[in-house]
């Protein structure tokens, strides 16, 4: 199993397909985009589904979620999720999308075995939207939305990041809007992972301030820790439930000694955390014709080296090379 210095264990997989976006949220990456990996450097659809079966059944991997960049952008994704589903365990699987063109491929990702999706939506406002994200696919968003629990990828969570003057204000009515449609919704503090290392902690918007917003208009109820688990999500009922609202504050309240993740990124590098400044090359491994049982002792020795936190309070906290874009949110 994949077990560091301090006891925890992942079982949670993070895989990014792709780095690729046909977005620019502000947060994440700069208007002209990036300088994208090259295809040669991307696994292969074959790579990645061979590092996903040594993970699952050789590392005790049991939850696989696709994210990017953005993964609806890689052709081959139906063709993953039916080959992770044929597993033995079967892992649950999950993705993370903006959610364009979801409205198109919902019903068939759920037929190759897809179980959930986040779709990230900061906004109600069609022209927030579009400062935001530098684009006009607002609709797209919430059509694809509508398709994802149309198709049975429940229970739908959204992930909304607030940013200073532009969508602070909309917290409570995000919520009743999730509510209304059944969406799980949570809050993600806004992280320095962004290209053009534009974060500033004074300026962020923090969970303290997102539960003060939401509390003008609801009663938040905290669950307890052990509904919580390894959960990045702090969640409490809203006025007294069955509906729940999360909020992910990595940067004020990290829940890094609760960690169970380890990450492939879209060129086949293990990362074992979010911040890691290092990184364990398992393509070069693969295609230099290792066998598995070699692959997994160099992940399983990526994971023994993984760092206590975060490192965000450390004075000396330097932010990793890689944009959230291409590490996999
Ligand atoms: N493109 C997909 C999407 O947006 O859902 C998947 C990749 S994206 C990097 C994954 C998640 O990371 C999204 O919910 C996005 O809002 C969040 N994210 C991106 N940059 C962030 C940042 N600097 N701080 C906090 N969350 C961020
Ligand atoms: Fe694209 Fe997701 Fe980054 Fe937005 S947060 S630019 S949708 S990868």
């Amino acid at each position: 199993m994949l077990i560091d210095t301090y006891g925890r264990v992942a079982t949670d997989l993070r895989v990014s397909l792709t780095d690729r976006c046909n977005l620019r949220c502000t947060y994440c990456m700069p208007e002209e985009g990036l300088q994208w990996l090259a295809k040669p450097d991307l696994l292969t659809d074959d790579e990645i589904v061979r590092l996903i079966t040594i993970a699952v059944r050789d590392l005790g991997i049991e939850e696989v979620r696709f994210t990017g960049g953005e993964p609806l952008l890689r052709p081959g994704l139906p063709g993953i999720v039916e080959r992770v589903a044929a597993l033995t365990p079967r892992p649950q699987m999950s993705l993370t999308t903006n959610g364009i063109g979801l409205q198109r491929t919902a019903a068939a990702l759920r037929d190759a075995g897809l179980d959930r999706v986040n779709v990230s939506l900061d906004t109600l406002r069609p022209e927030v939207f579009q400062a935001l994200t530098r684009r006009k696919r607002h609709d797209d968003v919430l059509r694809g939305l509508d398709a994802a629990r149309a198709a049975g990828l429940t229970p739908v969570k959204v992930n909304a990041v607030l940013m200073p003057g532009l969508n602070d204000d909309e917290a409570p009515d995000l919520l009743a809007w999730a509510i209304a449609h059944d969406y799980e919704l949570r809050f993600i503090e806004q992280m320095p992972l962004d290209a053009q290392h534009g974060w500033k902690r004074d300026g962020m918007i923090t969970a303290g301030d997102i539960l003060t917003s939401l509390r003008t208009r609801f009663t938040l109820t905290p669950e307890g820790q052990e509904e919580r688990g390894s959960a990045p999500a702090e969640r409490w009922l809203v006025d007294g439930g069955p509906h729940r609202v999360g909020v992910i504050a990595s940067v004020t309240r990290p829940f890094c000694r609760a960690c169970d993740r380890t990450r492939l990124t879209a060129d086949g590098q293990i990362r074992t955390c979010l911040f890691a400044t290092e990184e364990t090359d398992l393509r070069t491994a693969l295609r230099s014709g290792a066998p598995d049982d070699e692959i997994a002792r160099l992940w399983e020795t990526a994971m023994w080296g993984k760092k206590a936190g975060s490192g965000l309070d450390d004075p000396s906290f330097l932010q990793p090379e890689r944009p959230m874009s291409s590490i996999g949110g």
